[in-house]
Order: C-alpha cells, then sequence, then structure tokens
C-alpha cells in the first residue's frame, strides 16, 4: 500500500531514509511556545518556570541517481565550547553521546559523512548547519533559501541576531547553492516548501518515497508538538508571526493532501514515533 502523494514526484522504488537522533538541547519553555512562563496579576511569579528538551534530528536520503543526500547538521561538535558558556547556558547541551556526533551517526546506516553529495539546510542556525563543518573546503553543494544565506550573514555581519547564526559556519570555503522561490523539487522525489516565520528563509523537505508515502521534515517551523498540532505560536524564537501563520496553513493543508508522516523541528516524543538509524523507510 502507498499513501497519496502530492504533484511531484515519488523516488525511486530503492531510495532510503534514515532518521538520525544528534543528541539534546535543552531551553525554557517561553522560547519555544507563545505566553509559556508567562507572569499575570494573580499569579506574579509563577511556582515552576519550564523547561523543554529539544532533540536534535537530521535526515539521511540515499537517493539511486543523486546519492547520499544529507537534510540538516546537527549542532557540529564541541557544542558547549563552540558556541560558548553563553549560549550554551541558554539553550544547553544535555545527556549527549559521542555517537551522536554528526559522521558518527552517519556510520550507522552503513555510509561515510565522506560520501555525502549534498547537503540541503532547512535554516542556518547554529543547532541545524553548526554541523557543516565536516565540509568546510570539499565542493559538497549546500542547499538552502536565498533569503536564509542573505539573512544569515546580513545577522551576524551587523550583529542584529547574534546568539542564533554563528559567524563560524558562515564562511566562503562552502559551496553554498541558493535556491529561490517558494517550491523547488530538488531532485525526484525531494521537494523544498519556503516557509518563513521561524527565520525568513526557512525550507520545509518534503520526501515521497516509494513505498511508505510522504514525509515532511519541518525543520524549526515547529520546535515541539504544541507548535503544530494546536497551532501554538513561537515564541522568543519567532522572528515574524504574520508569516508563520501563513507557512503553518501552508504545511497544515499539505500534510492532510499527502498523509504525511511529520517530523518537527525538536519534538522527542513525536520522533518516537519512528525508527532512528540504523533503521531505514523506503
Ligand atoms: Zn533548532
Amino acid at each position: 500500500m502507498t499513501a497519496n502523494l502530492d504533484l511531484v514526484n515519488r523516488a525511486p522504488e530503492n531510495t532510503k531514509l534514515w532518521i538520525l537522533n544528534l543528541g539534546n538541547l535543552e531551553c525554557d519553555e517561553a522560547f519555544l511556545k507563545r505566553n509559556a512562563n508567562t507572569s499575570t496579576l494573580s499569579d506574579p511569579n509563577p511556582p515552576e518556570r519550564k523547561r523543554r528538551k529539544l532533540v536534535v534530528i537530521s535526515a539521511l536520503i540515499d537517493h539511486p541517481s543523486e546519492g547520499l543526500i544529507l537534510f540538516e547538521t546537527g549542532t557540529g561538535k564541541n557544542y558547549p565550547e563552540v558556541v560558548g558558556p553563553q549560549v550554551n547556558d541558554v539553550f544547553a547541551q544535555v545527556d549527549y553521546a559521542e555517537e551522536q556526533d554528526l559522521d558518527k551517526a552517519i556510520e550507522k546506516t552503513g555510509h561515510s559523512i565522506k560520501d555525502v553529495k549534498a547537503v540541503i539546510l532547512g535554516h542556518l542556525h547554529l543547532d541545524h548547519a553548526g554541523g557543516l563543518e565536516y565540509f568546510y573546503g570539499t565542493n559538497v553543494p549546500i542547499y538552502v533559501h536565498e533569503m536564509e544565506l542573505k539573512h544569515a550573514f546580513y545577522s551576524v555581519a551587523t550583529g542584529s541576531d547574534l546568539g542564533v547564526y554563528l559567524p563560524h559556519y558562515l564562511r566562503f570555503d562552502l559551496n553554498w547553492q541558493a535556491f529561490y522561490g517558494d517550491f523547488l523539487e530538488l531532485v525526484p522525489g525531494l521537494s523544498i516548501h519556503h516557509a518563513p516565520g521561524h527565520t525568513p528563509g526557512l525550507c520545509i523537505l518534503q520526501v515521497n518515497l516509494y513505498h511508505s508515502g510522504t514525509w515532511i521534515f519541518t525543520s524549526d517551523m515547529y520546535h515541539v508538538k504544541e507548535n503544530y498540532i494546536d497551532s501554538v505560536p513561537q515564541g522568543w524564537l519567532a522572528r515574524n508571526h504574520d508569516d508563520w501563520v501563513r507557512s503553518n496553513q501552508m504545511i497544515k493543508m499539505l500534510a492532510k493532501r499527502t498523509d504525511a508522516k511529520v517530523i518537527l523541528g525538536h519534538c522527542s516524543e513525536t520522533l518516537s514515533l519512528w525508527k532512528t538509524a540504523p533503521y531505514y523507510y523506503t
């Protein structure tokens, strides 16, 4: 049985998809959900300021004609040292095992990170683009939306949005490849939809597999299940609320039309519904 597919190609029958678990971060819930931890007149000091654990996710696709394609790269190695004590105090790495380094996580699939032929980034925040370090000085194309690329460099150069983008991976020895507009079918069965709101150039990835049907990887359009299931807007990490509302409608309709399995940016609860590498979907 195959699921209902969108108006784009299905990937070839022997395409494989692995979901990689790249560790966990933890932060105040108010970064993720509007009005979380808010004081009121009747409750000026909420007794419990909730914190949330954020799983870091990546996806690896073995495509028969295109080779290995990686969607997002996680935090990169040595996160606490690389981002520094201030950032690691706000978005703290917790419960990390070395096997969650990107290269080791890819080894679980039977492949080497050196065999990755292309990288697609949903957006360029430090917990999604940190693993670009493995691709410095290589010719591997790094696909990212034009608006995200411009915004990330601008934010770091002017200091307008520091702490979420970091200068060390915004470099000129990466083979940046911009994509444009609202929609692009990058290779047969893999398509990208522009979904601004969390950042101006955020994109989601739609993968139409032959047997298991449509998968949607949302990057940080949704951090946790409440953002998606209950349409609770993002908290302090939202950059444009109206864009987010429009993108939310587009993704909901896309998911309904395709009967998609939706993998949220950082939700361990919904991720636990699926199997991670070495298991793969076809
Ligand atoms: Zn994130």
